[in-house]
């Protein structure tokens, strides 16, 4: 693309290119610093050179699939614009869903419920449910120290206090309990078709072996020693994994298993009760 072009050209190129015009208008507006309605105003507008010659390696990363988020830098999630990088991954609209289930539990659990967030990536999750209920004590974890670093960005940005732990899962979090557990862990198998599409964002936060269940029956497996009698455990999965979650649940002896669909319709999440009684 020649550095003179205008704003029309360059958006017009991008559509030849293949990207979605409300995309390439976001994508246009952070080079620019504008909003995408002065990016309508001024459609004769020429670019100087050095944004042209952004907007072409913009062009070209897009093209190659790399998600609109890790261009502009940020995503939003549940009304939060979040910090992400390829160090994480971009926060899906489905896992809103988690956080409408905890903030829906959230008022059963006690004054100040202790909630833990485990493999929370950009920190999206714990993040909203601080948000909504500032009296509760998040908790969140992830293995990726650069993931985290991540994470801590996005607490600092809204304000918003979590203790962030770097571990893998239950390590280290023997002696703790808490009210409710939520997770978005990796979930999809290792050859699933899906993967190739998914490449720029972190394969540990996605493939999770052969049956893409190991991190979710890692996740199970910790349930007895950290959630207290009465508390719940919140997991996302992929659609076809739930009956194996309710199977992992009911060998974990909870109880109140229940299936939750996205807005696509599709089953996303699974949560259960430690019972409250002596068994
Ligand atoms: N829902 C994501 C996807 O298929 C997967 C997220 C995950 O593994 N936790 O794009």
């Amino acid at each position: 693309m020649s550095d003179r072009s205008s704003v029309r050209d360059a958006l017009a190129e991008a559509r030849r290119r293949g990207a979605d015009l409300l995309d390439a208008r976001l994508m246009l507006a952070r080079l620019l610093d504008s909003t995408r309605t002065q990016l309508i105003a001024h459609d004769e507008d020429l670019l100087a050179p050095e944004v042209g010659a952004r907007w072409a390696v913009w062009l070209e990363r897009r093209a190659a699939g790399e998600p609109l988020a890790y261009l502009l830098g940020e995503k939003e999630f549940h009304g939060l614009m979040l910090e992400v990088t390829p160090d994480v991954l971009v926060p899906r609209p489905e896992t809103e869903l988690l956080v409408d289930w905890a903030l829906e539990l959230s008022p059963t659990l006690g004054e100040a419920p202790r909630i833990l967030d485990l493999g929370t990536g950009s920190g999206a999750i714990a993040l909203a449910i601080k948000r909504a209920r500032p009296r509760a004590q998040l908790t969140a974890t992830d293995a990726s120290r650069a993931a985290l670093a991540v994470a801590r960005r996005n607490a600092d940005r809204h304000a918003l206090d979590v203790e962030w732990i770097e571990v893998s899962w239950w390590q280290g979090l023997e002696a703790r309990r808490f009210d409710l557990v939520v997770a978005n862990p990796p979930y999809v198998r290792e050859d699933d078709p899906a993967l190739p599409a998914l490449r720029h964002e972190p394969r540990s936060a996605l493939a999770s072996g052969h049956d893409g269940l190991e991190a979710l029956r890692a996740i199970v497996a910790g349930i007895d020693r950290s959630l207290r009698a009465g508390g719940w455990l919140l997991l996302e999965h992929g659609f076809d994994q739930a009956e194996a979650v309710r199977a992992l649940m009911a060998a974990a002896g909870l109880d109140d298993i229940e299936l939750r669909r996205d807005l696509a319709g599709h089953p996303r999440a699974t949560g259960a009760r430690r019972p409250s009684g002596p068994r």
